[in-house]
């Protein structure tokens, strides 16, 4: 596939479109808003090519965490001519789910995934915006597991390199930005 720019040269254009947001959702939290990102349709376009370029060939699905995850997961998806599979809030999957509930700093949260989504037949590649804590990519590494899917790797267009996410992870993590 052919990709315009060098990594490091769209690195370098997106890292200028995300906006941080001080103190959003909640207090002491800098919220990494990616939509400028998604406004600008050659940036779009430069970062979907970047992710599709890094999916081996052997992927068969791409697990798309809820929700910006599934926008990438999408136009890659699309770009590359494999399916996506949709890791999802509690009550939001319409057939019979798995579910993995994870701590997060307060509380707790919960994911699922169809049942018969994926199984040991997949090898898996899971997408989504930012890693953080690592909590949410950790639990969707649960539910692979818990189906017998191979994962091949994560990828993330941002990765908050002091909160140390990818200690959480088995699967091999590739970040674009670190921040
Ligand atoms: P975590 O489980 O802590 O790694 O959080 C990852 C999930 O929460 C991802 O789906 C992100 O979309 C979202 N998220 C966490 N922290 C941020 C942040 N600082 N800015 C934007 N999204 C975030």
């Amino acid at each position: 596939m052919e990709v315009r720019l060098s990594r490091s040269e769209i690195v370098e254009r997106i890292k200028k479109l995300i906006v941080d947001v001080p103190n959003f959702p909640s207090e002491g939290i800098i919220f990494k808003d990616i939509t400028p990102v998604l406004q600008n349709g050659i940036a779009f376009q430069d970062i979907v090519n970047l992710f599709s370029s890094t999916i081996p060939k052997e992927t068969t699905q791409l697990l798309a965490i809820e929700s910006r995850g599934f926008i990438f997961a999408s136009a890659i998806a699309h770009h590359l001519g494999i399916g996506i599979t949709l890791v999802r809030k509690p009550g939001k999957l319409p057939r019979p789910t798995i579910s993995h509930t994870y701590a997060l700093e307060y509380g707790e949260d919960t994911l699922q995934i169809h049942k018969d989504s994926i199984s040991k037949k997949d090898k898996v590649i899971v997408i989504d915006d930012v890693l953080a804590t690592g909590g949410t990519a950790q639990a969707t590494e649960v539910l692979c597991e818990k189906l017998g899917a191979h994962l091949l790797g994560h990828r993330f267009l941002i990765e908050i390199d002091s909160l140390k996410g990818r200690d959480k992870l088995s699967a091999t993590v590739d970040s674009f930005i670190h921040c």
